[in-house]
């Protein structure tokens, strides 16, 4: 039996563990750092380092290492030894403050979309001391940001830590309208629903789409699927719950508090939750998270899947980014119990709603990649529109706030009806629409629509800054009114007025949707290419700008990385199917076809006479099948040869999309029709079936 509060934490380097090891001075000129964001002077660093290396040494360290998160949504790590000759031929284990501070790893083939020239190819990692450090396999880990020597940022921490900067000054601006002359810093929280599926790792391994891509390019589906809905919330298997156990141990050492897990929708498909913590600690522990699942499922012979989509016709994997915005005192979703509160609760609500509706295409955005396109607008709920679902009381609340019904006497009653009509706001907490893409659950947002893969950050980035740009608004309104509640509820009557049409609490996932949506002239952006070309219209450089949370070199550059990580995971994706059929699957099927044909002929040479009508129909069809699969191989070669030489970014990543993608389902369809005739033994690598059903 583990203990588990004592295993909790137990490898990081946390708050308790700096108070009990650092100098009362130290401690507390760090703790103003992480609290209130003062810069950290280096004699501090120097303290903090010196402590850091003698408790991960304790801990069996021999490295540390810049932990980072580039542009390519992974996390990346060079691991440099604490050790420092003392001249007699023997050493030391160091690490100065300087060491802990600055790295400047040679890290000059991350993408950078053009950012870091070649004369300046180093980037320069920078501690973030408001995500703990840990030790892990024997190394220190020191979470930190990366950029250019000019300072552009190269990864995917500092923009969202200068996002949680600009919601925090908004939301501050807000509370203090409000009479809050306390609180310092409001922060953003995510608490983000890891999807995954879990399949035996020989099978896994006879794959190579699964090895090279992370999701299945053939296959026919199998008899049973999902229909019996007996997999969801239903008894995990042994190996399965070993794996789990074992993954929690770990989690819980690295501090993550993980906290929920079940089987999911689809069969081998799981879930796991942490509580949620502030966006940063939060994004560094989803990656950690995903890194985990893969290494303890290795040591269980499983293989975890993280892609969005590893199975068609069978349910793909997201992540439920849960979101709010807090002081250390209180959640500013939580609908509170007073008038005064309400009216607060209301600002942020209608603030956050604003500026989905305002800015839905970053949302979307913010959750476009390749494998997601499998899941938005594709062949998976849910849709790649953007609305809100608020529930019944809330949507009551707002549609009487849009039908102007508190206007007659809003200026000087509408806390106060607010409280009439909602005591409470009694916690919501059924839940009732799941296929809405952000849904408002009690005292946070769901945002649903971000894939199994991605790194949380970019949802976040996007989430925090066009908060921060409506509730600036609000602020720059409210300061120079002199009718503090007056002009409050025209505010939010306004802004429910202009963003009414994104509010949705129908089924999301009916096709009556698309049309009602169109009808509303919602954005229904289905491609990731078509959602990655937004990204520069000047209003939202503007407003990233404003905030201080891209640049719009910093903007353009991503914009490009983005449509290449879409062209080079297209070209990957095809280049497999093109090995895999042939080299693997056509040979199979010939194979199996004279198998078919001798036999036939075997037959006719004892018995003349014999009816072999249907061995020959097989014959027939596998070579027409055959056929058109290696006409469809052909064509996919050509498709790519051709696309590969589109040399603008932008061009090739649309071509990928509409023409190399069309040839890759033409391949697979004839391929998977095989599937369904070849007898088993003659098919070269594990089915759905196996894949799905044998852990
Ligand atoms: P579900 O019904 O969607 O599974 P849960 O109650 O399990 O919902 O919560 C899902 C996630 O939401 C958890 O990670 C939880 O910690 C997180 N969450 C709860 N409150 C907040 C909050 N104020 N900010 C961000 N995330 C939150
Ligand atoms: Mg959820």
């Amino acid at each position: 039996m583990i203990n588990v509060a004592q295993i909790f934490g137990s490898n990081v380097f946390s708050e308790t563990v700096m108070k009990e090891r650092l100098p009362k001075d130290t401690f507390k000129k760090l703790k103003r750092t992480l609290d209130l964001g003062e810069e950290l002077s280096p004699a501090v660093a120097e303290v903090v380092a010196s402590a850091m290396k003698d408790w991960a040494v304790e801990k069996g360290a021999t490295h540390y290492t810049h932990w980072f998160q580039p542009m390519t949504g992974k996390t990346a790590e060079k691991h440099d030894s604490f050790i420092e000759p003392t001249g007699d031929g023997r050493v030391i284990m160091e690490f100065s403050g300087k060491q802990l501070i600055q790295g400047e790893p040679d890290a000059s083939s991350f993408p950078s979309g053009g950012l870091r020239a070649t004369f300046e190819a180093r980037g320069y990692t920078a501690w973030d001391a408001t995500s703990p450090a840990f030790v892990k396999d024997d190394t220190l880990y020191i979470p930190t940001a990366f950029c250019s020597y000019s300072g552009e940022a190269l990864d995917k921490k500092t923009p969202l830590l200068r996002s949680m900067e600009a919601v925090s000054k908004q939301a501050v601006r807000i509370l203090r309208l409000f009479g809050d002359e306390d609180t310092q810093k409001v922060t953003s929280t995510v608490g983000p629903e890891q999807e995954y599926f879990i399949v035996d790792k020989a099978l896994f391994q006879e794959r190579k789409d699964l090895i090279f891509t992370g999701r299945t390019l053939f296959g026919a589906m199998p008899p049973k699927g999902q229909e019996l809905d007996d997999h969801y919330f239903g008894t995990i298997k042994e190996r399965v719950s070993d794996f789990m156990k074992e993954l929690d141990e770990e989690l819980w050492k690295l501090g993550i508090t993980s906290k929920s897990k079940h089987n999911e929708v689809a069969p081998a498909q799981h879930e796991m939750a942490p509580i949620f913590t502030t966006t940063n600690i939060a994004t560094d522990h989803n990656q950690l998270v995903m890194d985990t699942l893969i290494k303890v499922a290795n040591r269980h012979d499983l293989a975890c899947l993280l892609h969005e989509k590893p199975f068609a016709g069978i349910n793909g994997s997201g992540k439920h980014n849960n979101w709010s915005l807090g002081t250390d005192k209180m959640n500013l979703l939580e609908p509170g119990v007073t008038p005064h509160d309400n009216a607060k609760f209301l600002t942020f609500l209608v603030a956050t709603i604003a500026a989905v509706g305002k800015y839905a295409p970053l949302m979307r955005l913010s959750a476009a990649s390749p494998g997601n396109d499998h899941r938005l607008g594709a062949n998976e709920a849910p849709p790649a529109i953007i609305s809100i679902f608020l529930g019944e009381q809330l949507t009551d609340i707002i549609n009487q706030i849009k039908d102007g019904a508190l206007t007659s006497s809003i200026a000087q009653t509408h806390m106060d009806l607010g409280v009439q009509t909602l005591p409470k706001f009694p916690k919501d907490v059924t839940d009732r629409n799941r296929t809405s893409p952000f849904a408002f659950t009690g005292n946070k947002f769901e945002f649903r629509m971000v894939g199994s893969t991605m790194s949380i950050s970019g949802p976040n980035i996007v989430l925090n800054t066009i908060v921060a740009d409506v509730l600036c608004d609000i602020a720059d309104e409210l300061e120079k009114a002199d009718d503090f509640r007056g002009t409050l509820s025209q505010i939010i009557e306004k802004l429910v007025k202009e963003n009414f049409s994104v509010i949705f609490d129908g089924d999301g996932y009916d096709p009556s949707w698309v049309v009602e949506a169109e009808k509303r002239g919602l954005p229904n952006i289905k491609t990731t290419v078509e959602a990655i070309e937004v990204f520069n219209k000047p209003e939202y450089i503007q407003v990233f700008e404003k905030f201080g949370v891209f640049t719009k070199g910093e903007i353009l550059a991503r914009q490009e990385i983005m449509f290449e990580e879409y062209a080079k995971t297209i070209n990957i994706e095809a280049l497999s199917m093109i090995q895999i059929a042939k080299k693997e699957i056509l040979p199979a099927v010939l194979e199996y076809a004279s198998n078919v044909a001798s036999s036939v002929s075997e037959i006719k040479a004892v018995v003349p006479d014999a009816d072999v009508t249907a061995q020959s129909e097989i014959v027939a069809k596998v070579t027409s099948l055959y056929t058109e699969a290696s006409k469809a191989l052909a064509a996919l070669e050509a498709s790519v040869q051709k696309v590969k030489a589109i040399e603008e970014i932008h061009e090739q990543a649309k071509a990928f999309k509409f023409e190399v993608f069309d040839a890759m389902t033409a391949l697979r369809q004839p391929c998977d029709a095989l599937e369904e005739i070849v007898a088993e033994d003659f098919w070269p690598f594990p089915t759905y079936g196996d894949l799905l059903f044998r852990v």
